[in-house]
Parts: C-alpha cells; structure tokens; sequence
C-alpha cells in the first residue's frame, strides 16, 4: 500500500524573529523584500531542511512511525518547488531515525513548533527585549535521570540535569570543527532560553541543545549544548536587537551583503532589487 507522508513546510520565519533581524543587520532592503516574499531566495540546502524540521516536527508530535520512511512504497509528498531537495530529505531522515529512533531521546516532548510569545506575553516580551520578537521553537521536552545518562552514552552530550530543554534541529552541509562557539555566541541561542522562561518562570529551561545533522556522504551528527545566558549575554543580545531594529526601518542596500555565504541574494537574481 502507498504510505504517503506529508511534513509540514514552513516558509518564512516566526514573525519577527531572530533571523528577521538578522537579515536586517546584514542587508536592511533584503530583509523588507523577505517580507514581501516570503520564501522565494530557499536554496537547495534550505529546500533540504524545510522538509526534514517538517519530518522531525511530525516525529516528535507523535505522529510519525519512522518505520513508515523505509518503507519502499513510500511517497513524501512536498510542493512542487520542493521536489527537487526530497530524496536527499529522505536520505538524512532515514540516518537520523537510525541513530536516534526514540521518541523521548532528547527528553519527553512537551510541545513541537512552540510560537511564543504566546497572546498575553507579548507586551511582557516587547519591554524585556526592547524590540517586537517572536520565536517558534523547534521542540521542547523535560529530561529526566534516565534521558540524561542515555544521552551522555550515546552523544557525549553531558546535560547538566533534569528539567526543560530547548531543542533546535539543525540541517548542515559540513562538520563544525567550533560547534561550541558556534551556538554560544549565536542570537537565537540567546534569546530562546530567555523567551522561555520569561514565560515559564517556575519551569524554567535549563538548556538548549544544538541538534545538527551534518549531511555528508555518510551522514554524520553533531551537538552542543548552551546554558541559558547571563545578564551580560542579555544586554549585548538587546543592545544588538534595537540597532538590527533601528535598520530595518530603512531600506538601505548593502552592497557587502549581495554574496554572503558564498550565494548570491536571490533579490539580485529575480531582479527585485536594483541595489541602488
Ligand atoms: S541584492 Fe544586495 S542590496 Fe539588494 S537586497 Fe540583496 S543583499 Fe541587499
């Protein structure tokens, strides 16, 4: 019997999340024509990942036999601008399900696709950060004794105990040699942690990890670990939001930004934007 899997695709980000600011940090005219546009700049590897946080978010929502994806009458059905990125999808979910095919591997799953702030928090978000931010949060799950040590044997990961973690699945093309830095110094990992326990301050979030698959020939797994941030952390994190706010009020075109990552701005390409 055809087993048809369908993963949720979800173009855009949260609203104004992390990445809108950051977008408007690098390039303020590319981050309104996002707005505009949403999606229309995925590139093959963003292709890749949209599918596979789609299969994780059905995995860890219970709703997802990942037995199903060996099946050999199996059709993932994705938009058709996605096809071309699924058998790769395929392969990585495949891997991922091998390594780690427990439900509660990273924990007892709370909630998946977590968009905070939630409808009475958002005041209470605006003046802790200063800014408008909202952020979706891949999975949360509460982690007990056992969780803990399996965790340890089995990635080397040592939590530092039970409680709350953030978890954020992650889609790359190569290892990272300084993972750690990697997500100590990145914003979502920042201000994720904080977002949570500005909402849950009698349960807060001890941790959140780095959950990254890296996409090699022989598929690869990687992870870090970051602890909630301290009050300096905080402060440059919203020192950073109000400047990346300030700029995206305007429509500046940085020109250092049209080949960033070695891509070239899909704006540029599709001829939205004159750079000028
Ligand atoms: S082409 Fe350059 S200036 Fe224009 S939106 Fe893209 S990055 Fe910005």
């Amino acid at each position: 019997m055809l087993q048809i899997v369908t993963p949720p695709i979800k173009l855009g980000g949260s609203g104004r999340g992390i990445s809108y600011y950051s977008t408007a940090a690098r390039c303020p005219r590319r981050a309104k024509l996002d707005g505009q546009n949403k999606g229309s700049s995925s590139g093959y590897d963003a292709k890749v990942g949209t599918i596979d946080h789609g299969i994780l978010e059905l995995f860890y929502d219970g709703k997802l036999d990942p037995a199903i994806l060996r099946d050999p009458n199996l059709f993932l059905q994705v938009p058709e601008d996605f096809v071309d990125a699924k058998d790769e999808a395929l392969r990585l979910a495949q891997a991922y399900f091998r390594k780690y095919p427990e439900l509660d591997f990273w924990g007892t799953p709370i909630g998946v696709e977590i968009q905070l702030p939630t409808e009475g928090m958002k005041q209470a978000v605006n003046e802790f950060f200063l800014v408008d931010l909202t952020a979706r949060l891949d999975l949360a799950t509460r982690v007990n004794e056992a969780q803990l040590e399996r965790i340890a044997e089995r990635t080397g990961l040592r939590l530092p105990g039970p409680g709350v973690y953030i978890v954020d699945h992650k889609f790359r093309t190569r290892r990272d040699s300084y993972i750690g830095e990697t997500y100590l110094l990145s914003a979502a990992f920042t201000a994720y942690p904080a977002m949570w326990n500005l909402h849950y301050p009698d349960d807060q979030c001890v941790g959140m990890i780095a959950n990254v698959t890296v996409a090699n020939k022989e598929v690869v797994f990687q992870q870090a670990l970051v602890s909630p941030p301290d009050e300096n952390a905080l402060r440059g994190l919203q020192n950073w939001l109000i400047g990346a706010n300030e700029l995206a009020g305007t429509d500046f075109p940085n020109w250092t930004s049209c080949r960033d990552f070695n891509r070239t701005c899909g704006h540029f390409t599709s001829g939205a934007c004159s750079r000028y």
